[in-house]
């Protein structure tokens, strides 16, 4: 079933969802089973599968010259999502970037994601690869999430890429988005982001996700922007309790987002890692609690790949 289907049954009740990573190659899926079962009690309607591109390392040979490799750490999006949605009946999103993939790639990706009976994907850009300074994407690939939306939404109008027109092969697939309550880091400024961002929605975007933040006067402040700028799908608010000390620097530097300072000062405070993730999880359930009364239509948790913050947060609140 697709995301707003579920956010229209809850008829104004907030729902609970959550994403998590695919296990590092060579590793078990029944691992990331075990994150995911604890959360079931919560009845997330759907859960996001992020997708992660390939790396560049370098490889020393034995004469010291260096090999530069390809490698895809967490490969498995498409099939991690099937064996989510068959083990416990619970609907998938998974993620899909323009980064590394063609047109061609895209489409067949697509495919097999019908096939598998999903109804969802959350359409991104991607980032740049770590050892590239700005995002470039395949040949014959999509430049910007939107044009990756838009090829989503031409099939689900049965345009395939070298087929023509043919409305019976038309797919069905709910689009998400992306959004940034603090801007995307390579806008310029707010009023461009939420132009690309309103673009995206005309070009088929379903919802949004917003990307974590810590500061609800944020999400106050975009969702109202967006609001004003005549976006008007349902905007989902993305939270993440903070479990480290070293979070304090790592999620700025990773997500280009502030974390308020009342927050920095009280881990910055703590004695340890346990003592700021029970302080993180404290003011994750207060933002919840304040987001819930303002009537977002669902909370989504970032995971990544660790799940008991987000089960102790989940059984405060739903
Ligand atoms: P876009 O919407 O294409 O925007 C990228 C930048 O270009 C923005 O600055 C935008 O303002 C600008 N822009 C957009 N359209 C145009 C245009 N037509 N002309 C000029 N400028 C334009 N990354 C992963 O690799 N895997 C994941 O699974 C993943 N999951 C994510 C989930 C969520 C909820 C979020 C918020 C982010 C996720 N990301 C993921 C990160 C995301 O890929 C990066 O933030 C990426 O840098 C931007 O992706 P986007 O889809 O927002 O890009």
């Amino acid at each position: 079933m697709k995301v707003t289907d579920h956010l229209t049954r809850a008829a104004g009740r907030t729902l609970f969802s959550f994403e998590v990573l695919p296990p590092k190659k060579g590793e078990n899926i029944h691992t990331l089973f075990s994150h995911i079962e604890p959360l079931l009690e919560f009845k997330p309607p759907f859960i996001d599968v992020t997708y992660h591109r390939e790396e560049y390392v370098y490889r020393q040979h034995p004469n010291g010259l260096l090999e530069k490799k390809t490698v895809r750490r967490r490969p498995g999006t498409v099939g991690i999502c099937a064996a989510i949605k068959n083990r416990f009946d619970v609907d998938t999103v998974p993620h899909l970037i323009c980064g590394g993939f063609s047109k061609e790639e895209t489409e067949n990706a697509l495919i097999d994601l019908n096939f598998l009976g999903i109804d969802n994907v959350l359409a991104l850009r991607g980032d740049p690869i770590k050892s590239e300074g700005y995002f470039k994407p395949e040949p014959d690939g999509h430049s910007y999430a939107c044009d990756l939306i838009g090829q989503v939404a031409n099939l689900n109008k049965g345009e395939y890429l070298d087929e023509g027109q043919d409305d019976t092969w038309a797919t069905d697939f709910c689009i998400g988005t992306a959004g940034y309550p603090e801007k995307h880091f390579e806008s310029p400024n707010y009023a461009a982001d939420l132009r690309h961002l309103k673009h995206k929605v005309d070009r088929g975007a379903d919802y949004i996700v917003t990307q974590m933040f810590f500061d609800n006067e944020q999400y106050f402040s975009f969702e109202r922007r967006c609001r004003e700028a005549g976006i008007l799908v349902p905007i989902i608010p993305g939270l993440k309790p903070l479990t480290t000390k070293s979070q304090l620097t790592m999620l700025p530097r990773s997500f280009y987002l502030n974390l308020p300072e009342e927050l920095a000062e009280a881990v910055r405070l703590c004695p340890d890692n346990e003592a700021a993730r029970q302080i993180g999880i404290e003011w994750c359930i207060n933002q919840s609690r304040e987001l819930m009364a303002h009537g977002v239509p669902c909370l989504h948790y970032y995971s990544m790949g660790k799940s008991e913050s987000i089960r102790r947060v989940a059984a405060a609140l739903f």
